[in-house]
């Protein structure tokens, strides 16, 4: 006996349409967190401001070491030389490398 191959091809159009269909919902949250990841810190976010965060840290007044921002510090996960990149305590917003907050730690 063999098979129709046009029957063949539906079933398996039918299955690849219906494992699609299951996983949009999934993928509209997926790039909800990317664009969340994305977002850039605001200075006036409140727990930003809390601890002074500046884009500019030569613009924070409690920054006693004038060799700390943002890019050395040991929470910040940017690229090297790129201009901004994510912090971990601001949960992955972007920060300035130029930038600096209270709660900076030298990078080993
Ligand atoms: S914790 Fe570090 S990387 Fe994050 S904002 Fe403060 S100084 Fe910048």
């Amino acid at each position: 006996m063999t098979r129709d191959p046009s029957q063949s091809s539906r079933r398996r159009f039918i299955k690849i349409s219906t494992a699609a269909l299951a996983a949009a919902p999934f993928a509209g949250v997926l790039l909800t967190k990317a664009a969340e990841a994305a977002e850039a810190l605001s200075e006036s976010d409140p727990t930003a401001s809390a601890l002074g965060y500046k884009m500019d840290a030569t613009k924070a007044p409690n920054r006693k070491d004038k060799t700390s921002v943002c890019g050395n510090c040991s929470l910040y996960s940017g690229k090297p030389g790129a201009t901004d990149g994510p912090c971990s305590i601001f949960g992955g917003k972007l920060v300035s490398a130029k930038g600096w907050c209270s709660a900076w730690v030298k990078k080993a």
